[in-house]
């Protein structure tokens, strides 16, 4: 097998693990991106006047069951304790997030045991609905309209810029509710935070001497023709210049402020209500409890289409969006050597972990491609 030039477009997690991967099986790599810095949407620096570390392109819990995916950002970084517990305040007062037995009994005012709240919940939720169709359906149906409204209702419409009755129902799979006082976020084995930040990680995934980062450079098509194979983890319709028009993401303003002590008390406080226009605040240092700072610095999140100069974060995946991406990956599939990945490149929501899994498969099924062993088309993992 002859070394081959590979172009990766993107230093975030998809583009640098890919890169790492062909590096160690002996091939060089190119890594572009426009920014000037690396580690793409999970980007952190540390905040000169407060030395507090700050996830800039919005907070980011690493999580996973994927053990072999742990053990690689482990390689790179040591990862600290994290466990993230979201509180959110609704009606002028504050809650646990995911619904669980404490907010619950809070809630109502009542000091119910696991079996009698499950009891209780089934009473309020909605048995007129026989097969729900949107999520505002499918949440009455699961918990009742006083749940729904105080935590899920808001958030959710300052989330998307919809009405929940609008969206599928599919967007809600399972009971959001614990019948018991677990206020884990996640149900991942394991979970934790980069002891020096994303970033850091990231730059050490790219040490190699067969990788050549070049920042602040913006990838267009004819840059392909120097290259064996590009990976391209910029977003799908900007690869065609937007010719069949645009797919539909959410984005996100953070409003930064600093604040001389503890602001919240916690990381994460969500806002349901819908007169309060931004949907959480994020108070950073709470990210790296091993460390102590004095001064804090915060995020108010507000979300909203996407135009385009703003940087897309969340896909929208409605009708008119799967319609249109269809169309997207027709056009991608008539491309040779170019293989799409990661978040944007496949127009998916995915977690650091996902795209790190992704990422290392198809570093391998390029490798396999190349001793005839498959075949590695546009995409590894179909949009
Ligand atoms: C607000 C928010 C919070 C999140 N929180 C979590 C979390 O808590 N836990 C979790 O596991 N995941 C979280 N994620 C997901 C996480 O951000 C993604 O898994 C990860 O960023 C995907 O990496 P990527 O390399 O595919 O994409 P990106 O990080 O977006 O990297 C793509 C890179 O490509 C570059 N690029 C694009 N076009 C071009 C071009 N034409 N030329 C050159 N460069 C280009 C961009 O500048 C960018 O740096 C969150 C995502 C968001 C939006």
């Amino acid at each position: 097998m002859s070394n081959k030039r590979i172009l990766l477009v993107g230093a975030g997690l998809s583009g640098a693990v890919i890169a790492r991967k062909l590096a160690e099986a002996g091939h060089s790599a190119v890594v572009l991106d426009e920014r000037a810095h690396i580690a793409g949407n999970c980007f952190t620096e540390r905040d000169s006047d407060t030395g507090v570390m700050v996830h800039v392109y919005g907070p980011h819990i690493f999580h996973t069951d994927d053990e072999p995916v742990w053990d690689y950002v482990n390689r790179f970084q040591t990862f600290m304790p994290y466990v993230n517990r979201v509180k959110t305040t609704s009606g002028g007062r504050v809650f646990l997030l995911p619904i669980n037995l404490h907010t619950i009994n809070q809630f109502f005012g009542k000091t119910l045991r696991p079996d009698e709240a499950r009891e209780f919940i089934a009473s309020l939720a909605d048995t007129t609905i026989g097969e729900p169709k949107t999520f505002e359906e499918q949440a009455l149906k699961f918990v009742g309209r006083d749940l729904y409204e105080a935590f899920l209702k808001g958030y959710t419409v300052k989330q998307w810029g919809c009405e929940p009755s609008q969206l599928p129902a599919s967007i809600l799979k399972r009971l959001p509710v614990r019948f018991n006082y677990d206020d884990n976020y996640f149900f991942h084995r394991f979970q934790g935070m980069p002891e020096n930040g994303y970033t850091e990680m990231v730059e050490r995934i790219l040490n190699h001497e067969r990788i050549d980062v070049r920042l602040g450079t913006r990838f267009t098509r004819p840059d392909a023709a120097s290259f064996d194979h590009v990976f391209y983890s910029g977003p799908l319709d900007g690869y065609f210049d937007f010719e069949l028009g645009r797919l539909g993401y959410r984005t996100l303003d953070f409003d930064r402020f600093s604040y001389n002590g503890d602001y919240q008390g916690c990381a994460v406080m969500n806002y349901g209500d819908l007169d309060i226009p931004y949907t959480r605040i994020t108070e950073h240092k709470h990210f790296s409890p091993w460390e102590t700072h004095e001064k804090s610095i915060c995020y108010r999140e507000y979300s909203r289409a996407c135009g385009p100069s703003d940087i897309p974060y969340y896909p929208i995946r409605m009708a008119d969006e799967k319609a249109l991406l269809e169309r997207y990956v027709e056009l991608a599939r008539t491309q040779q050597n170019v293989t799409f990945v990661g978040r944007l490149g496949t127009y998916r929501y995915l977690d650091m972990d996902v795209t790190i899994r992704e990422a290392l498969d198809t570093g391998d099924a390029y490798i396999n491609a190349l001793q005839g062993k498959g075949a590695l088309g546009a995409f590894f993992v179909n949009p």
